[in-house]
């Protein structure tokens, strides 16, 4: 079973985000749970919790179909320890609502090494980070995002995710997201079968399917291997439609949250429509 949807508006609160998501026949979607451009928000209302939760009951999202994305501010491996703390803070209380809202993953990214400290030191640190929100929630799942690798931002490589997740402590809540627009900008062809076979056989080899808890389903703008991070509709962009066909057929990808964050929202209906026939065929 295919979970498929796109990241959605949560604008009027969170529960509007579950009806947006039910509007487009997703069975799937992602939101903010906070204006994902500042660092603090107000709490999470009993009423809005309660909202939300009934909107998932009512149109038949489970927590194994939302994945939650947090703020852009946040950087878990920042070089500057001030800096660092209020990042830390900012993703406790991310994972916090996410769990108030009877989440349990959420989407991140994994951090920048704003080219003062080594990269390696940037993983651990990014590491510690879920460590310390590990133990303020009780059954967050902290999702690591692959990167496109644009400035210094690390998780653009396999590597980088397996070092990350080779230094948390529980390993039964930490997972990864695969981004194709990110996972092509920062390397990984995905323009035929024959490359998605290569690529996808690195991550088994490399992080496991074990640890894969999400896709965001995006064409790219930006060149292959260019390392920057530019979104695309699917079949619009450089990498082409084969990639999403592909992925509709392989079982290894059942189960999860499949995000669309493509550029046109016009036709994210569309989109999942299609993604979903594909699936078939
Ligand atoms: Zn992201
Ligand atoms: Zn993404």
């Amino acid at each position: 079973m295919k979970y498929i949807g796109a990241h959605v508006s949560a604008a009027g609160g969170v529960d509007q985000a579950v009806i947006r998501a039910h509007e487009l026949e997703a069975t799937a979607f992602a939101l903010f749970t906070k204006n994902q451009r500042q660092w603090k928000a107000a709490p999470l209302s009993t009423a809005t919790i309660d909202a939300f939760k009934a909107a998932c009951e009512k149109y038949n999202f489970g927590p194994q179909q939302i994945l939650p994305h947090d703020s852009y501010l946040i950087n878990l491996g920042h070089p500057v320890m001030d800096a660092l703390e209020k990042s830390r803070e900012a993703f406790i209380d991310e994972m916090q609502r996410a769990e108030q809202l009877g989440l349990t993953l959420l989407n991140f990214h994994p951090g920048s090494h704003l080219h003062q400290i080594e990269e390696e030191t940037c993983l651990k640190r990014i590491a510690e980070s879920i460590n310390i929100a590990h133990e303020k929630t009780s059954q967050m799942v902290a999702v690591i995002e692959n990167t496109a690798g644009q400035g210094s931002n690390l998780g653009f490589r396999f590597e980088h995710l397996a070092t990350i997740i080779e230094h948390v402590e529980d390993k039964s809540r930490v997972g990864v997201c695969i981004d194709t627009c990110h996972a092509f900008a920062g390397g990984y062809d995905l323009r035929t079968e024959a490359d998605c076979e290569e690529t996808f056989a690195a991550f088994e080899r490399i992080v496991g399917f074990q640890y894969l808890r999400g896709m965001h389903l995006n064409d790219a703008k930006s060149a292959f291997g260019s390392r920057v991070d530019r979104h695309h509709s699917l079949g619009e962009g450089n990498i082409g439609k084969t990639v999403f066909s592909w992925l509709m057929k392989d079982k290894r990808f059942d189960g999860i949250p499949m995000i669309l964050e493509t550029i046109n929202p016009d036709i994210w209906k569309d989109e999942i429509a299609w993604l979903k026939s594909e699936q078939k065929r």
